[in-house]
């Protein structure tokens, strides 16, 4: 027995019309599972991920979510409920926006923790039940190397993050009983939007300079992290934070 394989499983993965929630849904879906994917504002493209999975053989439902809402995350877990016994929550949905500290906004702060933050407890709280009745699981939060070392121009990004982290042990104290496992993949440096909106082509370059293996890192290498904490390979796997950074810390 493939101990990576997710046939049989159902996941809903936040934040999955583009980036690196798309590429998660996507390896999820060719690893075997069926997958609920979620966007806020980009139908069409949350539409043509559907499809895609749609092509693996796996079958994918796209649902609106905005986590800062109750009750858009009240009817997400409905539909999820309908669409399958769902075993894998991956808490991927998230925003950034690189200031420097001292011209942080208030509304900006509590943006980014209201989405980074709140929004993951807030989704945790809500499937907790769907994965308890569904015999326990496994819940993937994407964290980020910000929140391990102060992330330069990002303080409510990196303080959210970091929160993130503690968030996620404290759902694997509590979900453990029920056999539900949470863990955090810190992502470093990865190319997509979020990178593409915070640097310029020189930033990028001194960046990857820091970074052992030379390179940014691509949306594939968070997925592939995913799989893995989402799968039975990581059975005895809970309350850890897995760097998939190319060195840039340790
Ligand atoms: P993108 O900006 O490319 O995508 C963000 C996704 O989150 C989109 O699907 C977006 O939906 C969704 N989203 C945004 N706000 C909300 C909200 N309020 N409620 C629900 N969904 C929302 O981000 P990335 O793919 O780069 O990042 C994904 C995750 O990885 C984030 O948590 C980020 O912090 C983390 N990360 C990213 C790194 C990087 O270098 N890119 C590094 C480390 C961590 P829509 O498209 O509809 O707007």
């Amino acid at each position: 027995m493939n101990r990576f394989s997710l046939a049989g499983r159902a996941a809903v993965v936040t934040g999955a019309s583009r980036g690196i929630g798309k590429t998660i849904a996507m390896a999820l879906a060719a690893a075997g599972a069926d997958v609920l994917i979620t966007f806020r504002e980009r139908q069409g493209e949350a539409h043509e991920v559907v499809r895609a999975i749609e092509e693996t053989g796996s079958r994918a439902l796209a649902v609106r979510l905005d986590v800062t809402d109750h009750s858009s995350i009240t009817r997400m877990v409905e539909s999820a409920r309908s669409f399958g016994r769902i075993s894998i929550l991956v808490n991927n949905a998230g925003i950034n926006k690189p200031t420097d500290f001292d011209r942080i906004t208030e509304p900006d702060w509590d943006d980014i923790l209201a989405t980074n933050l709140k929004g993951p407890f807030l989704v945790c709280q809500a499937m907790l039940p769907l994965l308890k009745e569904n015999g326990g699981g496994a819940i993937v939060h994407i964290g980020s190397v910000s929140g391990q070392y102060g992330g330069p121009r990002t303080a409510h990004y990196a303080a959210s993050k970091a929160g993130l982290i503690s968030l996620s042990q404290v759902i694997a104290r509590f979900g453990a009983a029920h056999q539900i496992r949470s863990n955090t993949v810190a992502a470093g440096l990865i190319a997509s939007d979020m990178a593409a909106a915070g640097m310029n082509a020189a930033s990028v370059q001194k960046a990857a300079e820091n970074i052992l293996l030379g390179r940014l890192g691509r949306t594939e290498d968070v997925a592939d992290a995913v799989v893995f904490l989402a799968s039975d390979a990581a059975s005895y796997i809970t309350a850890q934070t897995l760097n998939v950074n190319g060195g840039l810390y340790f």
